[in-house]
C-alpha cells in the first residue's frame, strides 16, 4: 500500500520537539514520502526541510499553519505549497509573531499573578529563542512539577477562564487566506473537528472560507477519530473542497498519530494532491 502524504507537521521552529531535519529523518523513517511543514506562522523551518527532504529523496511541500480569529474563536488555515518569499505572507506572519511575543509575556504575567512565577523565562528557554506557542508554556508548566501532562495542563491553565488565558485577535480569515493565495499557496481548514462549533457554524465557516478563496478542508487529521473523518468528508464533498491529510505531529512522546499511519481519503472527496507533480506518490514504505 502507498504511504499517503502528510500534509501538517512541525519542527522547532514553532512547538514540534524536532528540528526540520529531524523530523523528515523520521517521517522517512516511518515510510512518509511526501511530507508538508506547516509551522504555527513561520517559514523559518523551511530551508532545512527543503535541504533534508532533497537529501532524502522526499517531496517537500512548504507550507505554513496560520493562527486565524472567526466568529470570536480560534481557528488555524494551512497553506501549502507557499513560496518562502512572498512578501504579503512574511508580513503578515511578523505581525502574528508580534503579538505571539507579546501574548507569551501576558501569559507569564497573568500566571505569576496566580501563584506560578518565572514560566515566561522558561517557556522562552524551551522555545530556543524562536516563536513561543501556549504549548512551550504548557511544557514548562509540566517541568516545574505544576502538572502531570501537557494534555492536562491546556485544560487546567491555558483555556478560556483559565489563570494562562490570554484573549487577542489572529489573522482574519480572509487576510490569512489572501496571504496563502498571493504567496502561490493553497488554503486548508485544519483540523475541522477539533473546533467548538455547531455543525451551522461550521458550515458558517465553510462558506466564509469558499467565498474567501480557500480550497481544502483537512478531511483526514491525526486529531480526527473515524466518525469525524466521515462527517467531514460528507462537508468537503457539500462545498467542493478538495481533501488535505496531515499527522499534525509535533512530538515523538506524544503523538496525536504516528507519522506514515493515516487513513486513505474517504470516497467522493478529491485529494488537494490530485494534480500535484510528486515523485513520491507511488513509492511504498519499506521498512
Ligand atoms: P498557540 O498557537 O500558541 O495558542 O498554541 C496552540 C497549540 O497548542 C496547538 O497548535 C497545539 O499544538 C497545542 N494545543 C492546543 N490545545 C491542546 C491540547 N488540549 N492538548 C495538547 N496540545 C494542545
Ligand atoms: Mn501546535
Ligand atoms: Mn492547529
Ligand atoms: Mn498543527
Amino acid at each position: 500500500m502507498p504511504i499517503s502524504p502528510d500534509l501538517h507537521s512541525h519542527s522547532t521552529a514553532s512547538d514540534g520537539c524536532l528540528a526540520p531535519a529531524k523530523l523528515f529523518q523520521r517521517a522517512y523513517e516511518h515510510g512518509v514520502r511526501v511530507l508538508a511543514l506547516t509551522d504555527h506562522d513561520t517559514l523559518e523551518g523551511l530551508p532545512e526541510g527543503r535541504a533534508s527532504a532533497l537529501a532524502l529523496g522526499m517531496d517537500f511541500i512548504p507550507g505554513v499553519e496560520v493562527s486565524v480569529t472567526w466568529n470570536g474563536g480560534t481557528i488555524h488555515i494551512v497553506g501549502l505549497g507557499v513560496d518562502s518569499d512572498s512578501d504579503e505572507l512574511n508580513q503578515g506572519l511578523a505581525k502574528l509573531r508580534e503579538f505571539r511575543d507579546w501574548r507569551a509575556e501576558e501569559i507569564g504575567r497573568r500566571l505569576e499573578r496566580s501563584g506560578y512565577p518565572g514560566l515566561f523565562e522558561r517557556a522562552r528557554d524551551l522555545s530556543n529563542g524562536r516563536l513561543i506557542s501556549r504549548t512551550h508554556f504548557a511544557r514548562a508548566l509540566v517541568a516545574s512539577g505544576h502538572a502531570d501532562s501537557v494534555a492536562g495542563v491546556f485544560r487546567r491553565f491555558l483555556v478560556r477562564g483559565k489563570p494562562g488565558h490570554v484573549a487577542g485577535e489572529w489573522a482574519s480569515l480572509e487576510d490569512a487566506v489572501a496571504w496563502i493565495r498571493a504567496a502561490g499557496g493553497q488554503a486548508v481548514i485544519a483540523h475541522p473537528a477539533r473546533y467548538r462549533m455547531t455543525r451551522t457554524r461550521l458550515r458558517k465557516l465553510f462558506a466564509a472560507f469558499v467565498d474567501a478563496g480557500g480550497i481544502g478542508l483537512e478531511v483526514i487529521s491525526g486529531s480526527h477519530n473515524r466518525d469525524e473523518t466521515f462527517t467531514m468528508a460528507a462537508h468537503a464533498r457539500d462545498f467542493g473542497l478538495l481533501g488535505s491529510a496531515g499527522s499534525d505531529f509535533h512530538d515523538p512522546a506524544n503523538p496525536w498519530i504516528e507519522m506514515g499511519r493515516l487513513p486513505a481519503m474517504p470516497g467522493g472527496v478529491q485529494p488537494i494532491w490530485h494534480d500535484w507533480e510528486l515523485k513520491g506518490l507511488h513509492a511504498t514504505a519499506v521498512h
